[in-house]
């Protein structure tokens, strides 16, 4: 995908939301975002179309909101903040795995920085919602599939990107698998609503351990719905 900050097909409001978008890129910079390709791709994915119809007026405040479901679209700062994780060391990535679709939101920012973006759902509902906003918005580089992702999609593999956005209680060795060398994988980890977001960045085929910040995110959940 070319390197501009042309948005994607805006169905809504082209010109407010845009302005709004860039009032919110403004901010992620001041909280310490410096990738411009992160920041790029947060200037053109309008994030109030991943939200319901009630909640489009909020869609550019920097903050979590829900999505049904029991689920959260995560919070702009923390998209950001994982997808520049993501790129340490790199301008782009070939193969992404992204475990936990929910809204959409962040697998189409992972699509202005990635070749090729796979992302897996647990919920039915929440899948076929993302796969018809993705669309829309004519993000082709993307394949959504309906399971339980916790141990990754080992098909596609290997990839030199793996985020989870739900959190387990430990990130399962699969996943370490099907990540390539210089790969990094980034989870939120730990128990309840409160956790740690950690990556790891893979060298000689060990995966090395990093802190962030603290996350609130929704547990990752076995099975599907
Ligand atoms: N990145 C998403 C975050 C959604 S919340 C967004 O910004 O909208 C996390 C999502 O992970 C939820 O939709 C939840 O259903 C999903 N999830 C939880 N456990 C999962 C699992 N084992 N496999 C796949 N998806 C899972």
């Amino acid at each position: 995908m070319s390197e501009t900050t042309t948005p994607l097909n805006d169905r809504f409001g082209g010109f407010v939301s845009a302005r709004s978008r860039e009032r919110l890129v403004e901010g992620l910079r001041q909280k310490g975002i410096d990738n411009e390709r992160v920041l790029n791709a947060l200037a053109r994915v309008p994030r109030h179309d991943f939200v319901e119809e009630a909640l489009k007026s909020r869609a550019y405040e920097d903050t979590a909101l829900p999505i049904g479901y029991q689920q959260t679209i995560s919070q702009p700062y923390v998209v950001a903040l994982m997808t520049q994780l993501l790129l340490t060391g790199r301008d782009r990535l070939k193969r992404v795995l992204e475990i936990g679709t929910g809204s959409g939101f962040q697998t189409a920012v992972l699509a202005q920085v990635c070749a090729r973006v796979f992302s897996i759902e647990r919920i039915g509902a929440l899948a076929e919602r993302a796969h018809h906003r993705l669309e829309k918005l004519g993000i082709e580089n993307v394949s959504l599939r309906h399971g339980d992702g916790t141990n990754g999609w080992s098909a596609k593999g290997p990839f030199d990107g793996i985020m989870l956005t739900a959190a387990p209680d430990r990130v399962p060795d699969s996943l370490f698998a099907q990540l390539a060398e210089r790969g990094v994988l980034v989870a939120p980890e730990g128990s309840d609503r409160q956790q740690r977001l950690l990556y790891w960045i893979k060298k000689d085929g060990i995966a090395l351990r990093h802190k962030s910040i603290d996350v609130v995110f929704v547990p990752l959940q076995a099975g599907q719905a």
